[in-house]
């Protein structure tokens, strides 16, 4: 099939599709040939256009201007043209941009015969131009209006960009930075000597490698103002990966610098607070450790001559055995009081609490059997059941279960004491609870009743306000938590963690 088509049809051909439009003109620029490429671009039949038309009718009026000036003027000095953009007409009044190529055939004595004229159409190059303009113009403005001040240098570190909040913090103006080395324009200093330091941009050149945040950099402006600065640089590199540029993202952080610094010293001064709040507990807990033991010897012998006076004289006093008993009921009582204390002050004085693998179970059948008297006395009963292995010292959780159960039987409700000791996993500790059917406790005391001293019942019920504050003060100790949910007669459920990374450390 091919071979029917003769060399000068293939030619036609190709010249009348080609994708560009081709145009002869006279020398004084009539048109007297048009390939049908640039017809249909244009609009125009080939009659229309071949009917006398110059070719400059067909451009805008400054196109036409610079064809009359220039464009004919170089065609006939160096008989072609290139690559000159034109817009032309079209017919319907619209304007299509082109790149023109024109060559002006002569005879052999050298006279001009026609011009052949190329043309390139190049909307869509205009539109990938306006794209562009527009993207370089959203980037402008981009870095116009962001809060941080960025500088870009060619590869020999000379400025070449700066944003104003560059221009801002550096005390230049990017006309005047332009083309000088980035260690002149932006002049960085260490914060602490205020020796001056390599600029991150010309390090990103010399390693090719993005430099990160410095810290405690000073930016000295200019102007001599000093700015406390953290910053970024980057290597610029093209489609090839050569270092073409770097750029340097930079901002003002003196504000969040004074904060930093006012924490700092807030912190400093809390931490000095907190030890001399150690220290003066730490005070006081001996002092309470040495008052309640040398009371307890004064106590002891207080005791036993009221015990001798009863024993000797009891028969010859009367009504007067009857105070005896309230003294020796006194002296107990101050007994006990001196023995919680120094309990107490024992706990608080142990600032460093030891630790093993202790197994809850066992700690609490010690509790009990420490409490065997008085709960057979009260017809108490207590349950436990798969108790954890935690991170504690065994006397503390002995102390502390013996405090809770005693608590539970002595404040006991009409209905015998019965006692229920769980624990489960809360993920980072085991939590225990231990519930009792006793007279429970008014919501408004809940928090309370963990402090030393703290009672709600009077002396009918025996008991120094000491234990809870004891057992408060072990679950702390080993970082944990103690609280009680409890409703007047609903009897009441002491809960306590101890933490489990205890275990591992
Ligand atoms: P004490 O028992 O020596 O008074 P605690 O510190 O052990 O001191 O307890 C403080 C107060 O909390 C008690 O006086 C009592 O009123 C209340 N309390 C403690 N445990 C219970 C309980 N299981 N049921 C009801 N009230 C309780």
């Amino acid at each position: 099939m091919f071979q029917d088509f003769t060399l000068d049809e293939n030619v036609e051909e190709l010249y009348e599709m080609a994708p560009c439009g081709y145009l002869t003109t006279t020398i004084d620029g009539r048109i007297i040939r048009v390939n049908r490429t640039l017809a249909e671009w244009l609009g125009y039949s080939r009659e229309q256009l071949t009917c006398g038309k110059r070719f400059v009718d067909l451009l805008t009026v400054g196109g036409r201007i610079f064809y009359d000036t220039h464009f004919n003027l170089l065609l006939r000095m160096q008989s072609t043209v290139n690559e000159i953009a034109l817009d032309i007409v079209c017919q319907d009044g619209t304007v299509l941009p082109t790149l023109i190529n024109a060559r002006q055939k002569r005879d052999e004595t050298g006279e001009p015969v026609f011009n052949r004229l190329t043309i390139f159409n190049s909307s869509e190059r205009r539109m990938y131009e306006r794209q562009l303009l527009a993207a370089r113009d959203l980037f402008e403005t981009t870095l116009s209006s962001i809060g941080d001040g960025v500088i870009a240098t060619d590869a020999a570190g000379q400025v070449t960009f700066m944003n104003p909040v560059a221009e801002l913090l550096c005390g230049w103006k990017v006309d005047t930075a332009a083309g000088k080395p980035i260690e002149e324009v932006m002049v960085l200093a260490r914060e602490d000597n205020g020796e001056l330091v390599e600029n991150p941009v010309t390090h990103a050149l010399r390693t090719g490698e993005t430099v990160g945040l410095a810290n405690h950099t000073i930016l000295v402006s200019r102007d001599g103002r000093m700015v406390a600065i953290d910053d970024s640089a980057s290597p610029i590199r093209d489609a090839n990966g050569n270092v073409v540029g770097g750029v340097l993202v930079f901002r003002d952080v003196s504000e969040a610098r004074r904060n930093q610094k006012a924490l700092d010293n807030a912190y400093r001064q809390l931490e000095a607070v907190a030890a001399e709040l150690r220290r003066s507990n730490e005070n006081l807990s001996q002092f309470a450790y040495v008052a309640s033991h040398d009371l307890r010897s004064p106590l002891n012998t207080v005791s036993s001559f009221v015990q001798l006076l009863e024993r000797e004289y009891g028969d010859k006093l009367g009504d007067g055995k009857q105070l005896l008993g309230f003294v020796t009921d006194a002296t107990r009582r101050m007994a006990t009081l001196i023995e919680d204390l120094l309990q107490y002050a024992r706990v608080s004085a142990d600032t460093e609490p030891k630790r093993a693998a202790v197994d809850s179970n066992a700690a609490v059948k010690v509790a009990v059997e420490n409490l065997r008297g008085i709960m057979d006395r009260a017809g108490a009963t207590v349950e436990w059941e798969h108790l954890p292995t935690v991170s504690i010292s065994e006397t503390s959780l002995v102390q502390v279960f013996q405090n809770l159960i005693g608590n539970a039987i002595r404040y006991r409700s009409a209905d015998p004491p019965l006692i229920r000791i769980q624990a489960k996993d809360d993920g980072e500790a085991s939590l225990f609870s231990v519930e009792d059917n006793g007279i429970g406790i008014a919501p408004e005391h809940r928090t309370i009743i963990f402090e030393p001293f703290k009672r709600l019942h009077s002396a009918e019920v025996p008991g120094s306000g000491i234990g809870l504050a004891v057992c408060n003060r072990i679950i702390e100790q080993y970082n944990g938590r103690i609280w009680v949910e409890a409703a007047p007669n609903q009897g009441s459920i002491f809960y306590f963690t101890i933490p489990k990374q205890l275990l591992a450390g």
